[in-house]
């Protein structure tokens, strides 16, 4: 028997197609904010995304009389006749997004358009579209989406665990964020900033955050000169020969502002690259490409996540060109570089490793006279460093001698300890660490993502191997977290203690200044202060003494004075 399906039933089918876990209406909510021309666009959910997503946006708004009909399905304002199907330029034309959000979960919506008196505000759920109602509210649109799938268990059964629902929201949005750099964004989770992206013109500054310091320091700009026998424009960034990652996630593509997937130009990267990469090696970077609005149609997905090119040929070999033109260029001014270039790193000559300038002999001598507010046992002194590993300080009464990557474990163990028993904040990284890791540093990481997050460090998968590091506990200072040495850890020592204290021990210490590290006199002084504040300053978390301190009566001790 065939019979109609009612509006309820079509609605959740069309959603099922859009809307399938939480990222997807994250998506839908983050484009319309370009669409509506923000600066600023803050993502804010809570427990993955599953409990509740907040979008804000300082957009041009929705009027009073066009809120409702916002939520209607085939309701846009982008769209005016089938003819303007051939020349999209928003990244919305279906009108399709809140009513399918709508349909599966309870949506409020308020806006208030540009010089608007007051805002205005309603509440959609499945069917049921309510009356727009004055409320007070900032120039922009916030859309407030909660208990996703309630009305759809089957859905709800198909959602993994919130990390992983929340990292695929923010390993999207961050690299939806590299094609807009002049709009600032922010993703927060469970009432913290994971990360913030500050707008910016400079396009590098972008890269850096979302590709890390290191991989975007490999990235070349893609050389212009092919990309001026396209219709359109071609430009990116490209990875040069030796900075490679195991799988191919870290090719992005944009098409006239369309984040897509990868898989349309990958032929292109494996193609141009195909002397320089090994094999199973793969590039990395971003490429922009803008075509003229009528050879792109993006209406052949239900998720926008494709499109089609109309000459998708002339597309393609232009990138596999423009590819193989900038590796090569980049390759002659390397070799270049090496023949005829004067530049002979490393001989500058390295600083002293102990510092015996005058200015601090006198300061040690002023210390020693009694400065009147120099209390013995208070202002500390730093005199230097020893061997790269032991920093010399006194403390106007002792001489200390600190190991310190003792003493930085000692202090990064108990900023962790502590973070992790009160809930006190973590703190975004500026830059995060994209690190890739093997198969069982994965699993390890899969193992102890919980405490690690609870001790206040947050890693989300990037790739298929691929993660970055986004977040460490408040107060903590990683100067560089070995995040791959940390894992090899935990798998290779499995006689353990208790687990936790173990995970802490070991963050500590791949967290922290080495041996052999050159560090600034005010980096000395913060450690061996912070190091006199720890609740433990003698030893550090496997039981090594930290400091060794020599006081008045050792000192005559040794001079024979006694
Ligand atoms: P589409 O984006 O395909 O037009 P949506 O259902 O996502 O469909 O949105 C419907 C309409 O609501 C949009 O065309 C736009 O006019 C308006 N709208 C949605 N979100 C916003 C926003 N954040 N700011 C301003 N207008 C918005
Ligand atoms: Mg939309």
């Amino acid at each position: 028997m065939i019979h109609q399906l009612d509006a309820e039933t079509i609605g959740q089918i069309a959603a099922g197609e859009i809307i399938e876990r939480p990222f997807s209406v994250v998506k839908e909510l983050v484009e319309n904010a370009i669409d509506a021309g923000a600066r600023r666009i803050t993502v804010d959910v809570a427990r993955g995304g599953i409990d509740r997503i907040d979008v804000i946006d300082d957009g041009e708004g929705i009027d009073a009389a066009d809120l409702p009909r916002a939520v209607h399905r085939h309701a846009t304002s982008k769209l005016a006749a089938a003819s303007d199907l051939e020349s999209i330029a928003t990244l919305g034309f279906r009108g399709e997004g809140l009513a399918s959000i709508a349909a599966v979960s309870h949506v409020e919506i308020l806006s208030r358009t540009n010089g608007a008196p007051i805002g205005t505000r309603v509440l959609a759920y499945g069917e049921t579209i309510g009356a727009a109602e004055p409320a007070p509210a900032p120039e922009g649109t916030r859309v407030r989406v909660e208990r996703l799938f309630e009305n759809v268990p089957v859905r709800r059964e198909y959602l993994r665990s919130p990390q992983t629902e929340f990292n695929r929201i923010s390993s999207w949005l961050s690299s939806f964020a590299l094609g807009y750099p002049k709009v600032g964004f922010t993703l927060r989770h469970d009432g913290r900033d994971v990360w913030i992206m500050p707008p910016s013109d400079d396009e590098r500054e972008r890269l850096t955050m979302v590709f890390g310091r290191d991989a975007s320091a490999g990235l070349i700009p893609l050389d212009p000169s092919v990309a001026a026998t396209l219709d359109g424009s071609l430009r990116g960034f490209i990875s040069a020969p030796g900075h490679d990652r195991g799988d191919r996630r870290m090719q992005m593509l944009f098409v006239n502002g369309r984040l897509l997937r990868s898989t349309l130009l990958a032929g292109a990267w494996t193609a141009g690259y195909a002397t320089y990469a090994m094999v199973g090696r793969h590039p990395y970077g971003v490429l922009f490409l803008e075509l003229p609005p009528d050879h792109v149609d993006p209406n052949v997905h239900p998720t926008k996540s494709d499109v089609r090119l109309r000459f998708g040929n002339q597309v393609f070999d232009a990138a596999r060109r423009a590819i193989a033109t900038t590796l090569q260029k980049n390759a002659a001014q390397r070799f270049g570089e090496h023949t005829l270039g004067p530049s002979v790193p490393g001989v500058s000559a390295a600083p002293p490793a102990l510092d015996v300038s005058l200015a601090h002999v006198q300061s040690l001598f002023e210390s020693v006279q009694g400065d009147p507010d120099d209390v013995p046992g208070h202002r500390l002194r730093v005199l230097g460093q020893l061997h790269l590993t032991y920093v010399l300080a006194s403390d106007g009464d002792a001489l200390l001698l600190v190991d310190q990557h003792a003493a930085h474990e000692r202090i990064a163990y108990e900023s962790i300890v502590q973070r992790a028993s009160n809930g006190a904040p973590s703190e975004p990284l500026l830059v995060p660490l994209v690190v890739e890791l093997d198969g069982a540093q994965s699993a390890a990481l899969d193992r102890v993502a919980e405490l690690l997050h609870e001790g206040g460090l947050d890693i989300e998968a990037f790739g298929e191997r691929t993660y970055r590091l986004t977040a460490t506990p408040a107060g903590y200072g990683a100067r560089a977290f070995d995040l791959a040495g940390f894992l090899s850890d935990l798998t290779d020592d499995p006689k353990a203690r208790d687990v936790r204290e173990r995970i802490w021990a070991s963050l500590a210490c791949h967290s922290v200044t080495t041996a052999g590290e050159r560090l600034e006199r005010d980096e000395m002084t913060v450690l061996v202060e912070r190091l006199q504040q720890c609740q433990n300053p003698m030893h550090c978390p496997h039981g090594r003494p930290t400091m060794v301190r020599l006081g008045p009566s050792e000192i005559a001790r040794m001079f024979k004075r006694e």
